[in-house]
């Protein structure tokens, strides 16, 4: 890494970082330490970089050169076109989960002031959109970390979003609620998935990511779990892993859901399977 004699200009100490961390991070950190859009960098590159965003920018360069996500370094991250907040106490928003509220909201139709839960709403991604897309629902998000729900409480309060909180392990802290609709991103990596070893997720939440041996822990506890919580005709949507699709239906299936399926991410791959309860009146 650099030091600092002599200003560098601002097109210099992009080209600097560049060659340290890529050209797309080196601006978006650029931008974040500066305020200026991507178009002001370009008609600004001639003018020097002041001493102390040199040095705020060089430490930035530095922790991403050592791994730590951009999100975490600028503390925002977009999700379905709104901007969150973000700290390590939360998994990062990723495009993928985008398609659990299009699932959501094509269930607009059918439910007029649906009762939704967020099981394990980390930064509050689902809740949140979940709770402005759809005005009329009524969204309830809970999550075992304190720290999290503070993330995701400062979220709603930003957004606007009406979003009731609670402190729970899945559904271990709610009261005999029913919902018509409950989706959940559960941690769903296997322990051992080397996946975890590299990159921007070293930094992330290790609970939010991983879940026993097969990654299906969390998956199987919710299903097995969520029957009572949901009004007949309500919906269970689960992301999940890119193999674990078949899996997660017989999950759904063995725990009395009708309608099981999967539908895929925008990459094609399987990522969200759900099904609805029906209630079966015992025999007499
Ligand atoms: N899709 C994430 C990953 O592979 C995992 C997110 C999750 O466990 N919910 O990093």
């Amino acid at each position: 890494m650099s030091s600092l004699e002599g200003l560098r200009t601002v097109a210099e100490s992009l080209a600097w970082a560049r060659a340290e961390i890529g050209a797309v991070d080196a601006r978006v950190l650029l931008c974040h330490v500066t305020g200026w859009n991507a178009a002001a960098l370009i008609a600004r590159g001639d003018r020097p970089l002041s001493g102390p965003l040199a040095v705020r920018y060089e430490a930035l360069v530095a922790r991403r050169h050592q791994g730590e996500p951009v999100a975490y370094l600028i503390g925002e991250r977009e999700f379905y076109d709104r901007l969150f907040r973000v700290t390590p106490a939360v998994l990062i928003p990723r495009p993928e989960t985008e398609l659990l509220v299009e699932l959501a909201l094509q269930q607009r139709g059918g439910f007029r002031q649906p009762r939704i839960l967020d099981l394990g709403t980390g930064s509050g991604i689902l809740a949140i959109t979940l709770a402005l897309e759809w005005p009329e629902s009524n969204v309830c998000a809970v999550d075992y970390s304190r720290d999290a729900l503070w993330v995701a409480m400062a979220n709603a309060a930003r957004l606007g979003a009406s979003v009731s909180f609670i402190e729970s392990d899945w559904f271990g802290a709610l009261s005999a609620d029913r919902f018509d609709l409950i989706v959940a991103n559960p941690p769903y990596v296997a322990l051992d998935d080397l996946h975890l070893q590299s990159g921007d997720v070293r930094f992330e939440p290790p609970g939010a990511l991983a879940s026993g041996q097969d990654g299906l822990d969390a998956i199987s506890q919710i299903v097995a779990a969520a029957p009572p919580y949901l009004e007949e005709g309500g919906w269970l949507l689960i992301e999940h892993g890119y193999d674990q699709a078949a899996a997660v239906r017989s999950r759904l299936v063995d725990a009395g859901f009708v309608g099981v399926e999967s539908w895929q991410d925008l990459a094609g791959i399987e990522r969200v399977s759900g099904g609805r309860r029906m209630h079966h009146e015992p025999l007499a």
